[in-house]
């Protein structure tokens, strides 16, 4: 072919011309909800401000705004968008690291990993994005704490945790190396202390129940739902309502249903709603504070060792024949959550063990064969099933679920955090909340933690304020909040437009933009998101309930989602200490965002784990480049001579392409119908390779038109160009900037997004 110089494929340049368009024309803000068009919430993770993006982080951002190209592309709004994540341990030691304030440190990061994500060309509406250490965002967090406390759901607890009393601080798990503090290397002791907890129970079941939609959906893929399932942590058997002798009543499940007979004793977790009703005896009262104080959330899995205390009282067995003597073990919460449970040696392994331990604590050879500790005695022989819950009686067994999802602390005494809207009044007011109004309760910026004490209690500007209620002194709460709990609300923040931030709560809350954006129409986020996506849902159900969420009827905030697995090197997880970490930024320098991104959705279904190859990177970058070569030369190519108009009396010259040339376009609609669906179920990888697939076909043509005749025709040329346009379409979502170079260079408007193929009009930004 007779074409003139085109410029070889420079991903460089094509990315920064398209990156500077995009600017100019603010191309991916987010519509207003006053159109009347489709909309979709496309929500990726919010990264924490680590400092770096990393490959993960590519892989994740590459699927979700090939889809949010996608829907763009096909003519619908788009709110694509997120908040970096800044609080928190890992950002307070960054900080620390470098002795500087840990807001400095987080916005450095900030600004890197912006830098990082624009240079690889995702889609984002960076107006909308945020930083969850703004007083402007966690003042949404303080609100969301204060309503869930008036509502009972947030309450205050007792916890225990690692204490370095050289440092004279709480350490995180991470904090503590062989029971040695991090900092000073000096041991590290375990301390009861108050906390704050999130109470979930409430919603548990409904997040379980709405489970069977949200697969029926078909919108969220099986890797989610088994995060989701996982997190439950549901155990499906039976309880029996049982009755002490002095009238004392428990539910006590198994899910061994056909083995109540087996029953040898019962298990009761510390943590049971009604445990004091058991523990009323003096010596069995100070042995559960001890295991309290011991380590009861790092309950051990290990039945040989964890705690258990022999509470000295018993409960008739359910299937007759004796009595089963009541017993506390934190064992129960790992296995069914905060609950009472028959142990059944026979059917269970952990059962079995404690069943020998139960030998020595009870110094009595057949625990079961035990007597009752009150005169009555007619336990023992009223009958088992069928009987009514009297006293020393078993009720009859009935289906039964149970949860290992339980509540969980929300508090932590760290100063890189959101203050916690709590005053503790020194007059008889005692703990009062802040008003709503007098939010937010501002963190100091120029904090700077050293990793000992804790530097916002030891601000009085901070800690020294006025009772809400009385006016009188008081004390400011000092813990501040887990950025998991920032996180239950993070994902809201993005569906209000930039402008509106500023407002006051209750007017953001009735907002319409939020009923337009919400439920988010999927979410993309690694595997290891289930736990947040699992208390998000907890939580929009308690704000449906409570008002706020009203609207989202089914309490479910995500319509899809989508988990991806990590991005591995040499079968292994990628550390510096491996030095097989890939760096996305060397490989952008080299390649160009287009293979890198191209790379990663090529690589693996996003439900795999993707071992990193460079081959990958080879097959992608060597593939743009001959799409770009193939498709400029052909651009640029002379015109072949238009077919001579021919008289009405000479027999029409047969066109012997016209049957290729209809193949191709069959190929053409063939593939972008594969493609739509493709894209529609993020099946990036697929759609990916389909598209490679066109483009040899397109190549094909060619070569069967050549095979034949000396050169194209007009006719043969126009298709083939017509082609390649339809191949940019379906190229742009996956290497959005070489597709649009090329569609653009092949006559289209560069300054509208480029639309799907069967699109009619192009869609206006
Ligand atoms: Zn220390
Ligand atoms: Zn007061």
């Amino acid at each position: 072919m007779n074409g003139k110089a085109f410029p070889s494929y420079d991903p460089h340049a094509i990315e920064a011309r398209r990156q500077a368009a995009w600017r100019e024309r603010d191309a991916f803000v987010t519509p207003p909800v006053e159109r009347e068009r489709p909309r979709r919430y496309i929500k990726p993770s919010a990264p924490f401000t680590s400092g770096n993006i990393h490959i993960g982080h590519v892989r994740s951002y590459s699927i979700g705004d090939a889809y949010a190209r996608f829907q763009r592309a096909r003519g619908e709004d788009v709110l694509f968008a997120f908040g970096f994540d800044a609080f928190g341990l890992p950002a307070e030691l960054g900080a620390i690291d470098r002795g500087e304030a840990p807001s400095d440190w987080v916005a450095r990061c900030a600004e890197h990993m912006t830098g990082q994500l624009l240079r690889l060309g995702y889609s984002f509406d960076w107006e909308r994005t945020f930083m969850s250490s703004d007083a402007q965002m966690y003042r949404w967090s303080q609100w969301l704490f204060v309503t869930l406390l008036r509502a009972g759901l947030v309450y205050r607890g007792t916890g225990v945790v690692d204490w370095c009393d050289t440092c004279q601080t709480t350490l995180a798990t991470i904090q503590v190396e062989d029971g040695e503090c991090w900092r000073c290397h000096n041991p590290v002791r375990l301390i009861e202390r108050p906390t704050w907890y999130l109470r979930i129970s409430a919603h548990v079941p409904e997040n379980d129940r709405q489970l069977a939609e949200l697969a029926e959906s078909g919108r969220w893929d099986e890797v989610a739902l088994s995060s989701q399932r996982f997190v439950l942590g549901r155990v499906d058997g039976v309880e029996v309502d049982l009755s002490a002798a002095d009238g004392t009543r428990l539910s006590v499940f198994t899910p061994h249903v056909d083995a109540l007979e087996a029953a040898r004793f019962v298990l009761i977790s510390p943590k049971h709603p009604e445990i004091d009703a058991w523990a009323g005896d003096p010596q069995v009262r100070a042995q559960l504070e001890e295991l309290r104080s011991s380590g009861l959330q790092r309950s051990s899995r290990d039945a040989a060792a964890i705690g258990l205390i022999d509470t000295g009282r018993t409960l008739p067995a359910p299937a007759g024949g004796g009595s089963l003597p009541v017993l506390i073990s934190p064992g129960v919460d790992g296995r069914f959550g905060a609950t009472a449970v028959f142990g059944v040696p026979e059917h269970d392994r952990t059962d079995e063990t404690i069943a020998e331990r139960l030998q020595d604590l009870l110094g009595d050879s057949d625990p079961g064969a035990r007597p009752q500790p009150t005169a009555s005695a007619t336990s023992d022989t009223e009958p088992p099933n069928g009987a009514t819950a009297s006293d020393g009686a078993a009720g009859p067994p009935r289906p039964a679920v149970r949860y290992k999802a339980e509540d969980f602390s929300i508090s932590r005494q760290r100063s890189w955090g959101t203050p916690i809207p709590i005053v503790y009044c020194e007059g008889d007011c005692g703990i009062v909340p802040v008003p709503l109004e007098q939010l937010p309760v501002a963190l100091p910026l120029d904090l700077v933690p050293t990793g000992a004490g804790n530097p916002l209690a030891e601000r009085a500007d901070f800690v020294h304020t006025t009772c809400p209620a009385c006016g009188g002194p008081a004390r400011r709460e000092t813990d501040t909040l887990d950025c998991h709990f920032d996180a239950l609300w993070l994902w809201v923040p993005v569906c209000v437009p930039p402008a509106e931030r500023e407002r006051p709560l209750d007017e953001i809350l009735a907002l319409e933009d939020l009923r337009a954006w919400l439920p988010c129409e999927r979410v993309v986020a690694g595997s290891d998101s289930g736990n947040f996506v699992f208390d998000q849902r907890i939580v929009t159900k308690a704000l449906r309930d409570i008002g706020p969420l009203a609207f989202l009827a089914d309490g479910e905030p995500f319509a899809g989602c989508l988990f991806h697995e990590m991005v591995i090197s040499d079968g292994r997880k990628m550390s510096k200490h491996l030095g097989n970490v890939v760096d996305p930024d060397a490989l952008v320098e080299r390649y160009g965002a287009d293979t890198v991104r191209l790379a990663v959705l090529y690589a693996a279904r996003p439900q795999k784990t993707l071992n990193w190859s460079d081959s990958a990177v080879l097959r992608a970058h060597r593939f743009l480049t001959q799409v770009w070569e193939f498709s400029r030369s052909r651009m640029l190519a002379d015109p072949p001579p238009t077919v001579v108009e021919q008289a009405a009396d000479e027999a029409p010259v047969r066109d012997k392409t016209e049957h290729l040339r209809l193949k191709l376009a069959q190929w053409c609609e063939k593939a972008a119908e594969k493609i739509t669906e493709d894209m529609q179920g993020l099946e990036m990888h697929s759609a990916v390779r389909n598209v490679m697939r066109l483009f040899d076909r397109i190549r094909d043509f060619e070569k069967r038109v050549l095979a034949r005749e000396q050169e194209l025709s007009a006719a043969d040329h126009e298709a083939l160009l017509d082609a390649l346009g339809v191949l940019a379409q379906l190229l742009e979502p996956l290497a959005p900037h070489v597709a649009q170079e090329l569609w653009i260079a092949l006559g289209n408007d560069g300054d509208t997004q480029t639309p799907w193929p069967g699109v009619s009009s192009p869609v206006p930004a």
